[in-house]
């Protein structure tokens, strides 16, 4: 379930970016868009998916091109990155190396012996 902005966070949110888009272009500079005509969206910085909360820290007021652009650019990659991390994650705690470990080329005995199988 997506974790969504308080109404109290969108106006802070809001007043803190003077109504210009927070987005960051990919010159490094602010946007600066006019939000007061266009259509914004407020964004998780972090994105929740993978465990961005909804604090003012994490939020960033973004015109629309800038939303799309970040949810492409960023989002996406990052998120994809952060399940590939688990997977791995799970992988190495699957493959155990534990030497008394069913896939070990080792055995261990009960005197405590570890002995090739
Ligand atoms: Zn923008």
């Amino acid at each position: 379930m997506r974790s969504e902005f308080g109404k109290r966070t969108k106006r802070d949110a809001y007043e803190r970016s003077e109504g210009l888009c927070e987005g960051i272009l990919s010159s490094g500079e602010r946007c600066c868009a006019n939000l007061k005509h266009k259509r914004y969206h407020f964004d998780h910085v972090i994105p929740d998916a993978i465990g961005g909360d909804t604090s003012l820290q994490n939020c960033a007021v973004l015109c629309v091109e800038c939303h799309g652009d970040k949810t492409i650019k960023i989002d996406i990659p990052v998120i994809a990155k952060a399940k590939r991390n688990r997977d791995k994650f799970r992988g190495i705690k699957k493959r155990s190396t534990f030497a008394c470990s069913r896939d070990s080329r080792f055995k261990k005995k009960i005197n405590g012996e570890v002995v090739l199988r």
